[in-house]
């Protein structure tokens, strides 16, 4: 049996709670699948800095607690777990968690995306302790030490360039004597006396005394050659991957899988699902931002039910 809803909202970050609080208060009672993380990305890291509201910072996870009560107050209901499959071909939208069918007349996609990781064991090891994947969030932590960057990109580029307001040197690794990144921000890279590029080289490993970060193991790509590098702090620049798989062929996406909205509005290709949050955003990925394309998705939701004749 299908459990049919006015609105349900897929994801549990910023985005979905604040779409979350603001349908509910438009008396919608939505319906949020908190997926795997609830909370989401910040509950992986300690102190948010820039969060507007708190003038002595904020727990990441303690945020988030503070969010989901905000929703939870005007009558939002929450499930575990993350979405399977959905169908929206058709209204009522099917979405279905492993073998229980929900459909809804309109729903909002916050799902997020996930920084890409090297995928070697000490990282998540010193996840927080020095290890992090935001310069934005985290390189206030790391005034006058040394860090790294890895990734030969634009993020890559971008991260390491912000992190010389506070690092007092910034190593870019890169695994090839080339960068990838546009020319303009390659240009920024050699002229910054802070950064030195280290061509050729791969993290093979973060060192750490069990509270933080010491430095990393590089492997030369060239001649398998290591040697260990310290350091207090390792950025990761690989890139970030929205997570969108199950929308795949369904919505409109750009050629790296984030989601097309028809800004300013919080509108995707099929009329009635509506995107939120850093998985329609490439380019700002903040806390607030998707807080704010939250509130968006669920004004929008909520005109385009009513136009529809559902309150
Ligand atoms: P997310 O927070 O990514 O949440 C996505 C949600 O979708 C999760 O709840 C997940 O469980 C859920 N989900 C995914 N797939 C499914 C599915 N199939 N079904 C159901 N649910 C699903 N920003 C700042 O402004 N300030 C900071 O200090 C800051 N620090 C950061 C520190 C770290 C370590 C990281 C990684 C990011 C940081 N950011 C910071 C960025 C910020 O966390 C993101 O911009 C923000 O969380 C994006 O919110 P969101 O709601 O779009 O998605
Ligand atoms: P990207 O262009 O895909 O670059 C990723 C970089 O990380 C590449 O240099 C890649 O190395 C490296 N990398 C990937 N996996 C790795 C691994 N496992 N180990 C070591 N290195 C690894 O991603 P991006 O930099 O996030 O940029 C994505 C898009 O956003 C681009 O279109 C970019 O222009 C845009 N962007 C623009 C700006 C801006 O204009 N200000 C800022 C950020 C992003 P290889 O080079 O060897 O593949």
């Amino acid at each position: 049996m299908a459990q049919h809803e006015k609105l349900v909202i897929v994801g549990s970050g910023p985005a979905g709670y604040t779409a979350a609080l603001y349908a509910a208060r438009a008396n919608l009672s939505p319906l949020l699948f908190e997926g795997l993380q609830p909370g989401g990305q910040l509950t992986i890291t300690s102190e948010v800095e820039n969060y507007p509201g708190f003038p002595e910072g904020v727990l990441g996870p303690e945020l988030m607690e503070q969010m989901k009560k905000q929703a939870e107050r005007f009558g939002t209901r929450f499930v575990l777990g993350d979405v399977t499959r959905v169908d929206l071909s058709g209204r009522p939208f099917r979405i279905w968690q492993e073998d229980q069918l929900y459909t809804a007349d309109a729903v909002i996609v916050a799902t997020g995306a996930s920084a890409k990781w090297l995928g070697i064991p000490t990282e998540k090891t010193y996840q927080g302790k020095g290890v992090s994947a935001c310069a934005t969030c985290d390189g206030f932590f790391f005034r006058g030490v040394e860090v790294a960057v890895v990734g030969g990109g634009d993020t890559a580029v971008e991260e390491a360039t912000f992190l010389t307001k506070y690092a007092s040197k910034v190593y870019l690794v890169h695994r090839r004597g080339e960068l990838r990144a546009s020319k303009i921000m390659q240009e920024r890279a050699r002229k910054n006396p802070k950064i030195e590029l280290l061509w050729n080289a791969a993290v093979d490993e973060i060192l750490g005394d069990g509270k933080a970060v010491t430095g990393v193991r590089l492997r030369s790509t060239k001649d398998g050659s290591k040697r260990d590098l310290p350091l207090k702090g390792v950025f990761m620049g690989i890139g970030h991957e929205p997570n969108t798989a199950i929308f795949k062929g369904q919505l409109r996406m750009n050629e790296v899988g984030y989601l097309e909205v028809q800004a300013p509005s919080t509108r995707t290709s099929v009329e009635g699902v509506f995107a939120a949050g850093d998985v329609s955003d490439p380019t700002y990925r903040q806390a607030v931002s998707a807080a704010g394309t939250g509130c968006m998705a669920a004004i929008d939701a909520e005109r385009w039910l009513a136009e529809k004749g559902i309150h």
